[in-house]
């Protein structure tokens, strides 16, 4: 399983969130804990898809 890279931004620890958008499909997103600055989103019903894309799209854009 890859890591989280830092925040690009301020160098902040970064984790992964999830939030329901509606019943049974989960929003998930990389959420920088210091800036608050955000990675791209994923729209899912498979969560640990969700985490992987989510994941990989913070750590590209650094
Ligand atoms: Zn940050």
């Amino acid at each position: 399983m890859t890591s989280l890279l830092p925040c690009p931004f301020c160098g902040g620890e970064a984790e992964v969130e999830f939030y329901s958008v509606k019943k049974n499909m989960h929003c998930c997103d990389v959420c920088c804990k210091d800036c608050n600055a955000r990675g791209e989103q994923f729209r899912t019903y498979n969560t640990d898809e969700a985490i992987e894309m989510a994941r990989d799209a913070w750590n590209r854009r650094v």
